[in-house]
């Protein structure tokens, strides 16, 4: 085994077990669990991930569309259109924001 040396990426770190109090490799994922007894190496991290993903669904899912009803004629379905766009594109993003934070946080 290696000695860390600067330079080394995070993703090469350890972490001492809360639970046993062992060094155990710790690519800084929430789910990390310990070598020697297989507890999570950061019980708080997993917890505010779990949390963190259930807000953001709760937003995402809150986002109502524009309805398009079928009396809705020229001009104004046209904006009522876009304006659909633009909330779907904007849950897109904001998905693809969310799973950028959770890969890269992690
Ligand atoms: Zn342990």
């Amino acid at each position: 085994m290696r000695t860390p040396q600067m330079g080394d990426t995070p993703l090469l770190a350890s972490k001492k077990c809360p639970n046993c109090q062992q060094w155990s490799a710790w690519q800084h994922n929430p789910e990390d669990r310990c070598e020697h007894c297989g507890e999570l190496l950061d019980p708080r991290a997993q917890q505010s991930a779990v949390e963190r993903a259930e807000l953001e669904n709760q937003k995402t899912s809150s986002l109502i569309l524009m309805e398009i009803k079928p009396e809705d004629k020229g001009v104004t379905r046209f904006f009522k259109t876009i304006v659909r766009g633009g909330q779907l594109a904007f849950a897109a993003i904001l998905s693809f924001i969310v799973w950028v934070v959770t890969v890269v946080a992690g």
